[in-house]
């Protein structure tokens, strides 16, 4: 037969480089290479100009467009078989479609940075780890007494069934753990988890096991109410197949005990289960109480953890050794040997949409990974996101509602505190110290919140009217009087405090606003005798002063709580009685329109740290504007009630969820060529399309950030398919735009915030 041009007796592999390449790239497979030793997703080693690049098989083929004879080869094939299955390798192509953001970086985002570098699948996680043999399991200690330490050793193991043991678990238990191993291994009670045993995991272990070792001896499932009960079951009796469920529970209404039956229901089934929250460190209690509730391997994934943790944590749950993963938005790809049910608390949150590099909404894509997985997604949250709002008002989520506190506690009452016109000590009105005094008479504590951290947001003179900017971005210099600095909050640049005004030299320099190192001070003159905590970005900075300041507050050693949005994140201070918001009127009027949605769900969630045991909780919001329409709905209605209004608002004005969006952003060290490189898409998009509109380009609302000059591009279709279609053709041709090398370019499809 003649050879065809482009035609080879080699295999060609369609490879997608870890790199911002928007295309695959053709290679060579080494010869006589069998196809299944390159199925997609496998790694590969690729030389790529001078260098050698990571790449993941997309696909071999007889074809190629490219001359053979012009091919390089593979260097190295890095695994076995595909680490991801074919299921979530799925998931990765749609979600490079959606986002437009190149295969190869996708493929990235979903390892963890070891196997990202190419590094071999260690099985270290399990060749470091011991379990017990069948005659290991149902050997009675007692029978090793003679050697006491083996006994230990072996009563730890049935302890812990069926989890495997790992040599750093064991030495946080006991650090002579060796020697008893080593005799228990020699006579076959233990063995070591090695590479064969991958399928002998957690999931065929339990398969055989009661419930009783699923959940941790002694530990109580609590008496569920009504509405959890509904929940629950209605979740229970679908956890064969995709559906989405939005638990929509106040504060405080048990969603976390809802999970945990849930979650004990996949286990039993033989299932993981994947745990998305925003952030872990904020919320160790919520660690603490699945470790209580559960006894099966559980492992976490955050962005804390040195690389070695987090690939340990991911091959985990590939070979299904762990059976349960808490973690924050990167943890979404992790795969999963038998997936049973994913869980995204809070998810009105907006950490879980990454805002850099590939900007995917952790929501989003998990609920199109249940789809692809055929598990059910369980949405929580107190203030769900209008978007989670307007799907389930239109059938496509099913909402499960908890509308009361469990146990005996009580939502608090909420008040809005008038200060026009009123005297304020440090922002802080005579009305509401006076119920600060009361309450902390009453040995309460009381919760202050702030979103500023610093001492002043803003130093001006008082004799002309300087004030203290960043030379970098568009923003002011923000006071950290404690530690005698200017700080740009937005660049990080600092310079020490100045004490002559630059321009006039006589001005009398004055702080000008709030931060939370002010309101500290006022407190501490107020109330001297009493025990403050400030907990914002300044104060935690070191390497677990959070969770001790979370420890000291729970054991009641602190009278006075005074942070940042770090205090709104789901935390459960059990002494609180008195929520204030010093200043509820930040926000109310941005110019983004999340900010509104912003707003109530954070009035909502620090609200919701108020009396969350027996004692009733109080909070008060100090405000100019005790008129505020949306203040008082979401007061006096209460949020839902708050979110449909919003959601009538969205639809009359044609935003989101009623419409798309999608954010082209461009920046540059000069404000020319990203308008001008910006104005040029806009002329080009407009040609792709007649149904998208384009707005732009405009400044973005901190035009100059970091030295750079911010401008964008905001496309907005009445159809989804209508604006990734145009979209498509875009990203296809940016890279011809004029001025395309001299700037940087974003897209952000389903922006959540407009900056
Ligand atoms: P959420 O996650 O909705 O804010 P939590 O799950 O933290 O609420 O529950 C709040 C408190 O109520 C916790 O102390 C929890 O132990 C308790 N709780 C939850 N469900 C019940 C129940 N059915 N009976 C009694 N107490 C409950
Ligand atoms: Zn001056
Ligand atoms: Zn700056």
């Amino acid at each position: 037969m003649a050879k065809l041009s482009g035609e080879t007796t080699r295999l060609i592999v369609k490879v997608a480089i870890a790199a911002p390449l928007y295309r695959l790239f053709d290679y060579l497979a080494p010869a006589d290479i069998d196809i299944q030793s390159l199925a997609p997703g496998v790694r590969v080693e690729v030389p790529f100009g001078k260098s050698k690049k990571i790449a993941y098989v997309i696909e071999t083929s007889a074809h190629s467009q490219i001359d053979p004879d012009k091919l390089k080869q593979i260097d190295r094939i890095l695994d076995d078989k595909p680490l991801l299955s074919a299921k979530d390798i799925r998931l990765l192509h749609w979600a490079s479609r959606y986002y437009h953001y190149p295969l190869g970086e996708v493929f990235s985002a979903a390892f963890p940075a070891i196997l990202r570098k190419g590094n071999p699948v260690n099985l270290g996680v399990a060749r470091q780890s011991y379990r017990l043999t069948e005659t290991g399991l149902t050997t009675n200690n007692e029978t090793l007494k003679r050697s006491p330490k083996q006994q230990q050793v072996l009563a730890y193991f049935q302890s812990r069934f069926p989890n495997s043991i790992s040599e750093p678990e064991l030495t946080l238990w006991d650090k002579n753990w060796r020697t008893a191993v080593k005799a228990l291994l020699a006579k076959a009670l233990l063995k070591q988890m090695g590479p064969d045993d991958q399928p002998n995991s957690y999931a065929i272990a339990t398969s055989t096991l009661a419930n009783a070792e699923i959940i941790r001896e002694g530990s109580q499932k609590l008496q569920l109410n009504t509405q959890q009960q509904a929940a629950t079951e209605a979740v229970i009796s679908s956890l064969d197949k995709f559906k989405v469920f939005l638990l929509a529970g106040i504060t405080g209404s048990g969603k976390t005990e809802v999970y945990l039956q849930i979650i004990t229901k996949v286990l039993e089934r033989g299932q993981q289960v994947l745990v998305l929250v925003p952030e872990i460190n904020l919320t160790p209690q919520l660690e603490e109480r699945f470790r209580q509730r559960f006894s099966v391997s559980m492992t976490l994934s955050h962005s804390n953890l040195t690389d070695n943790q987090r690939c340990n944590a991911w091959l985990n749950m590939q070979q299904g050794i762990s059976a349960i993963m808490l973690g924050t938005r990167s943890a979404l790809f992790t795969p999963m040997k038998k997936p049973g049910l994913i869980i995204l608390d809070e998810e009105h949150d907006a950490s879980f949409k990454q805002q850099e590099g590939f900007r995917f909404s952790a929501r989003d894509v998990a609920i199109m990974r249940g789809s692809l997985l055929n598990i059910p997604v369980i949405l929580g949250s107190a203030t769900p996101s209008l978007e989670s709002l307007h799907n389930a008002n239109q059938q496509r989520y099913q909402q499960l509602i908890l509308s009361e506190r469990a146990g005996n506690a009580v939502e608090p009452t909420v008040h809005l505190l008038d200060i026009r016109n009123k005297k304020l000590h440090a922002g802080l009105s005579d009305a509401l110290i006076s119920e600060i005094r009361k309450t902390l008479a009453n040995n309460e504590q009381v919760l202050l919140f702030l979103n500023r951290r610093g001492f002043a947001p803003t130093l001006i003179c008082h004799g002309c009217g300087w004030v203290a900017r960043c030379q970098y971005c568009d923003a002011n210099m923000v006071i950290h009087q404690h530690e005698k600095l200017l700080r740009c909050h937005h660049c990080g640049k600092e310079q020490r405090s100045v004490s002559n005004c630059p321009a006039c030299k006589v001005g009398e320099l004055l702080p000008l606003g709030l931060g939370t190192e002010r309101i500290e001070d006022a407190l501490r003159e107020l109330f001297p005798d009493k025990i403050l905590v400030r907990l914002d970005r300044d104060t935690t900075r070191l390497k677990g002063s959070l969770e001790s300041y979370f420890a000291q507050i729970n054991q009641g050693k602190a009278d006075i709580i005074l942070g940042t949005q770090m205090l709104a994140k789901g935390h459960h201070f059990p002494s609180v009685t008195l929520v204030i918001l010093i200043d509820a009127d930040s926000g109310l009027f941005s110019i983004d329109y999340h900010a509104t949605e912003r707003l109530a769900q954070l009035i909502v969630q620090v609200s919701g740290r108020a009396g969350r045991e027996e004692k009733p909780g109080k909070v008060i919001m100090q405000t100019r504007h005790p008129e505020h329409n949306m203040l008082n709905t979401l007061i006096r209605e209460g949020y839902r009630n708050f979110a449909q209004i919003a959601l009538a608002e969205r639809k009359e004005a044609h935003l989101p969820p009623f419409s798309y969006h999608a954010l082209l952003r461009a920046q540059a060290d000069s404000p020319n060529l990203p308008q001008a490189f910006l104005a040029n898409v806009a002329a080009m998009a407009g040609t792709y399309t007649s149904n998208t509109h384009i707005l732009g380009p405009v400044a973005a609302p901190m035009e100059k950030r970091a030295g750079l000059y911010r401008y964008q591009l905001l496309f907005q279709s009445n159809k989804r398919s209508d604006l990734q279609k145009m979209l498509c053709e875009l990203v296809a041709n940016i890279e011809s735009v004029p001025y395309v090398k001299k700037i940087r370019w974003s897209l952000d499809v389903d922006p959540v915030d407009l900056f």
